[in-house]
């Protein structure tokens, strides 16, 4: 029989994606998403669905009862970097509780492989570029210093109770499949926040900070396809048999804000207004992983490297989702 594969927050924008290919490849998946930023539409529908709260430890717990899944993937947090600065409770309570509640609960029933989503922001504004696993790590938020706590449990409940896991370091997420895009509510990032303006949505983009240290004054990210940072975990998954591992995950090439709205323009033909406004706290100048050692190690490389095919995929979802996934 397949395995059974337990996803949590498989309904936002990287979870629902990494479901679609599990599903794709004949695993049983159990989505366990509170909706609190996932929509049901966006989780598959081959895959069983579970609307519950990680902070709800009984739900987690009756969940896996019932389901008994073999391994266990982790998507399920607040991600927004700003706001984990006004309210780092909220991050530094609910993102760790919530992965203690998951984690206790895989302790009980003996499920042994978690995959872990982390962050490049667990490497604050870094000392070195490209940014590899041996970067010293400086949570540059509160949100980071929550992933990097999930991370170091993980250490400890690998070498007691001998849980397996992966650790991903995702960099800049982007990009869609056919169905599954980026939609939060309120959007915060680049590629999205432009192709509402190529849309008619917005009416401008404003560009935080232009006068940074780089060729064009504006902030350097990697930028990486939803699907590549999908095929990374399905690898990771493969590999936990051999022992647990952390990776930074990105595509491994930089682009400016000013790229992003300069390829926007190209592939949208719209002309995409663009203000100056203030740097926005907390933003590094230059953010561009060394992705070497998972391309080493699982044999993994992007399969859109280029920031006009990202955009170009992200566009027609865009166009044919311009409510999301509101009806
Ligand atoms: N950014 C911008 N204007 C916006 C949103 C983002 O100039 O309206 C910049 C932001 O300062 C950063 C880059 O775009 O340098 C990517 O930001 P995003 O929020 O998409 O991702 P992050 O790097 O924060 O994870």
């Amino acid at each position: 029989s397949a395995k059974t594969i337990l996803v949590t927050g498989g309904a936002g924008y990287i979870g629902s994606v990494v479901v679609e290919q599990l599903v794709g490849e004949g695993a049983r998946v159990v989505v366990f998403d509170n909706l609190s930023q996932g929509h049901r539409a966006a989780v598959h529908p081959d895959a069983v669905f579970v609307e519950g709260d990680l902070l709800d430890a009984e739900a987690i717990e009756s969940t896996v009862a019932e389901y008994r899944p073999e391994s266990v993937l982790h998507f399920a947090a607040h991600s927004l970097v700003g706001e984990s600065m006004q309210v780092p409770l909220k991050y530094l309570g609910q993102n760790v509780t919530a992965g203690l509640n998951l984690f206790q609960t895989m302790v009980n029933h003996d499920v042994r492989q978690l995959i872990l989503s982390s962050t490049a922001n667990l490497f604050g504004d870094p000392e070195e570029i490209p940014i590899s696993e041996s970067t010293k790590i400086a949570p540059g938020s509160a949100y980071g210093e929550s992933k990097y706590i999930l991370e170091r449990m993980l250490a400890w409940l690998e070498q007691i109770h001998g849980l397996r896991y992966a650790a991903l370091r995702y960099f800049n997420a982007a990009g869609a499949t056919a169905e599954r895009g980026e939609d939060h509510t309120p959007e915060t990032h680049l590629i999205p926040l432009v192709l509402e303006v190529a849309l008619g949505q917005r009416d401008q983009i404003t560009v935080f900070g232009d006068d940074y240290p780089t060729e064009d004054g504006t902030c350097i990210r990697d930028y990486i396809h939803v699907s590549d940072l999908a095929q990374a975990h399905i690898r990771a998954l493969d590999a936990l048999a051999e022992g647990s591992r952390v990776y930074n995950l990105g595509n491994g090439n930089g682009f400016s804000v000013q790229d992003v709205i300069e390829t926007a323009r190209e592939v949208t033909g719209h002309p995409i207004p663009v203000v100056s406004g203030e740097r926005r706290a907390g933003d590094p100048a230059i953010l561009v992983a060394d992705s070497q050692k998972i391309r080493a190690e699982l044999d993994w490389k992007p399969q859109f490297p280029q920031l006009r095919d990202i955009m170009q995929t992200a566009w027609n979802w865009h166009q044919s989702h311009p409510n999301g996934y509101a009806e």
